[in-house]
């Protein structure tokens, strides 16, 4: 094996063993439980979770997705975050190396992934994550080349008050309330590790992914229903497809405006 093939592995595992971690938050965030103590345990028979019992991925395939102690059904939310996870930590690894900025993006997409799994079940976005956030990708600006403090600050400031606008806008016309105030923490937290140019991005990313999902939604369930989707994932995709592709998405959009008619 190379070196590279044996750190990519390396980072893969390290990726889903703090996915483990990642599934004791999304579970007990919503319920204000702490997230350190006690130790893992089975939701329906108390059960202790060995450490042979916790390996991730393995241990769901080795245990066939139940509990050793009462045979309860494992949530299948555990193996996937932990792959989902292990799977983005080293596709960051990939495009930024051991470096700054991959540890920073590391903690941000770690923070998503409890973020995108807690909304979707309960329709909020933590405080203890966000608020937090911004204070923590503020604090690192200070060490990465991009974004600097100035443009993170910037990105605070935009994120927080542009959505607060459109929320604003929305519930002025329609009198009802849209955006949640989680959704605007979040973008304030985006702004801070990605700079305010992201946050543009992200707001016009997020709808467009958000109208096509919706959309196909109504579609499927052949009627106009009112489904109540959280709106913290599609902001979450837009930021991670603005980590990876968001320099060449933006070139090639203005690209496509520096073209003169023939
Ligand atoms: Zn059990």
């Amino acid at each position: 094996m190379t070196p590279q093939a044996i750190y990519s592995l390396f980072v893969l595992v390290v990726g889903m063993l703090v996915g483990s971690f990642l599934n004791v938050c999304i579970f007990r965030m919503p319920k204000d439980e702490s997230v350190i103590s006690p130790p893992s345990h089975c939701q329906n028979c108390d059960h202790q979770i060995r450490w042979y019992e916790n390996i991730p991925l393995f241990s769901y395939l080795f245990l066939r997705g139940k509990c050793r102690g009462c045979g309860a059904h494992i949530s299948l939310q555990y193996p996937l975050v932990e792959m989902i996870n292990g799977i983005l930590t080293l596709v960051l690894f990939l495009r930024f190396g051991f470096t700054p900025a991959f540890a920073a993006m590391f903690l941000f997409c770690s923070s998503l992934v409890v973020i995108t799994f807690i909304d979707i079940e309960h329709q909020i976005i933590p405080d203890e994550i966000s608020l937090s956030g911004i204070v923590v990708g503020f604090l690192l600006s200070f060490f990465l080349k991009e974004p600097g403090w100035l443009d993170s600050m910037l990105g605070i400031l935009l994120g927080g008050g542009s959505l607060l606008l459109v929320a604003y806008g929305y519930q002025l016309l329609t009198g009802k309330e849209g955006m949640g105030g989680g959704d605007i923490k979040l973008l304030a937290m985006m702004g801070a590790f990605l700079g305010w140019k992201s946050v543009l991005f992200i707001i016009f990313a997020s709808s467009l992914i958000g109208s096509i999902v919706g959309v196909s939604i109504m579609l499927l369930q052949k009627k106009d229903s009112k489904l109540a989707i959280p709106f913290g994932p599609y902001l979450a995709s837009a930021a991670l497809l603005y980590i990876f592709y968001g320099h060449q998405l933006i070139q090639w959009y203005f690209n496509l405006g520096m073209k003169k008619p023939v």
